[in-house]
């Protein structure tokens, strides 16, 4: 900074490096090396300069940029040595001063655009089904049980004066006044993100909802979870999913507290009578949520590995996670999300059941061996989902339900079983039919650009001016 100073005040007064050199005693070539930064002033010959220039020493000093021009010769050669650029290939670009400002600008402009688009946390659908598969294989090693965030909730709880039970709103608002942050619900959150935190005055924001739902709650400790966790921008999309599981399980794990859910659970073992909808109905979750909470706890605290899958009616998968040798559908990446399920399981032969909001037990023998299933459809709003919780036909025995005679055998992957049409119809119709497929992009794709994956920024930020002095 030190020699674009320099420079700048020698041109701004007239003078040649000549002139320069000649009032200070120094060789135009020793000037020069000064103002390329190649050499550090003495101190003597700093407050020559400032003397020649007639300016204080402290001008020369200085840590900003001279003017707008240095600055954009600074960003351009910056943008330049960045490995974003390099990657371009493109020849080293001399910034001389026959280069007019106003292509500078336009070129710091593309150079910022450039890293602003490369460092977005977005990923191409391979890469976001690499991301999912290995964070899959992350939660089977730990048999999704994450002593830190158990921990993590504990402390959380504790520190509100939790003592046992199902969580209250007002313990639940307590927890996050604890930690400096208040509550605000309103009607106009933006469409892309569950809740909204402002950092500067510490308020979260999340949506009305009507009396009865549960995801509000679910939603606000999400929010706080990121904090508590420790959590910054995301690298990237895999550290992105990585954080928003580790909030997910902070939230149902201060929801439904580890020290009041295993006892419980282990009563109902004791019993014969495990089942997630209790877990639902005493913590006051959803079904989704306790489900999800049963594969934390079941494994580590009652030895028994599980499965968990969520699939919507026509079978696509949304999420899924084993650690009890269950084989779902993958494609060749290890991709789960995305995959049609067999037809003859659970999770889809509840669209069918004649009550389809009570739970399904079923016994389903595939490949991998008999599973013993219960799916589950919750009526909540937009579309059908099923959530299915399952373990081994031995562990079958400590399950409400185990008594169901409902048994289907599933041959997936084998073709014979249900991906292909049966061969009457086939003859009848192959070459008649012209679908146009509804898209699953969602599920597959990379989600929209933006500082946070999916989320409108300019929305975000209309929306928090628009509550700043709320
Ligand atoms: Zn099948």
């Amino acid at each position: 900074m030190f020699g674009r100073r320099l420079r700048h005040l020698r041109r701004a007064r007239g003078l040649t490096l000549a002139d320069l050199g000649s009032r200070v005693g120094r060789a135009p070539s020793a000037l020069s090396m000064l103002e390329n930064g190649r050499r550090e002033p003495r101190l003597s010959q700093l407050k020559a300069l400032a003397e020649a220039l007639g300016v204080p020493s402290e001008e020369l000093l200085r840590r900003d940029p001279p003017s707008r021009r240095a600055q954009l010769e600074i960003a351009i050669e910056e943008g330049q040595r960045d490995p974003v650029y390099r990657a371009l290939g493109l020849p080293h670009l001399k910034v001389t001063a026959k280069v007019p400002n106003d292509v500078l600008e336009h070129l710091s402009a593309l150079y910022a655009e450039l890293r602003r688009q490369r460092s977005k946390p977005t990923a191409t659908p391979e890469e976001a089904r690499a991301a999912n598969a290995k964070l899959r294989l992350m939660m089977r090693e730990r048999d999704n049980y994450f002593a830190s965030i158990e921990q993590a909730a504990a402390t959380a709880l504790g520190t509100a004066g939790y003592s046992g039970g199902a969580l209250s709103q007002g313990l639940l608002l307590s927890v996050v006044s604890h930690h400096g942050f208040t509550v605000r619900y309103v009607q106009d959150l933006p469409r892309s993100v569950r809740s909204l935190t402002d950092l500067r005055s510490r308020r979260i924001y999340v949506k009305q909802e009507p009396v009865g739902m549960h995801s509000a709650r679910a939603v606000l400790l999400q929010a706080l979870g990121h904090f508590l966790l420790g959590h910054s921008e995301p690298r990237d999309f895999a550290d992105f999913l990585h954080q928003r599981v580790e909030a997910n399980y902070f939230a149902a794990a201060v929801l439904v507290p580890e020290q009041a859910a295993v006892p419980f659970l282990t009563a109902a073992r004791d019993s014969r009578d495990l089942s997630v909808e209790d877990l639902r109905d005493v913590f006051s979750v959803s079904y989704e949520m306790a489900a999800h909470r049963f594969t934390n706890l079941a494994t580590h605290h009652l030895e028994v590995p599980c499965h968990f899958v969520k699939n919507d009616e026509s079978g696509v998968i949304y999420k899924a996670y084993e650690n009890d040798g269950l084989m779902f559908p993958s494609d060749p990446s290890g991709a789960i999300e995305g995959q049609r399920m067999c037809r003859l399981w659970s999770g889809r032969q509840v669209f069918g059941a004649e009550d389809r909001f009570s739970p399904l037990y079923q016994y389903s023998d595939t490949s991998a061996g008999t599973y013993f299933c219960v799916a589950h459809v919750d009526p909540g709003r937009e579309r059908g989902f099923a959530v299915t919780l399952g373990v081994t036909y031995e562990d079958s025995r400590w399950f409400r339900g185990r008594e169901s005679t409902v048994r289907r055998r599933s041959a997936c992957p084998d073709g014979e079983c249900c991906q292909r049409p049966p061969a009457e119809l086939a003859a009848r119709w192959e070459g008649m039919a012209w679908p146009s497929a509804r898209a699953h992009s969602h599920v597959l794709s990379a989600l929209p650009a933006g500082s946070f994956p999916g989320v409108d920024d300019t929305d975000v930020y209309e929306f928090l001016e628009r509550h700043e002095n709320g």
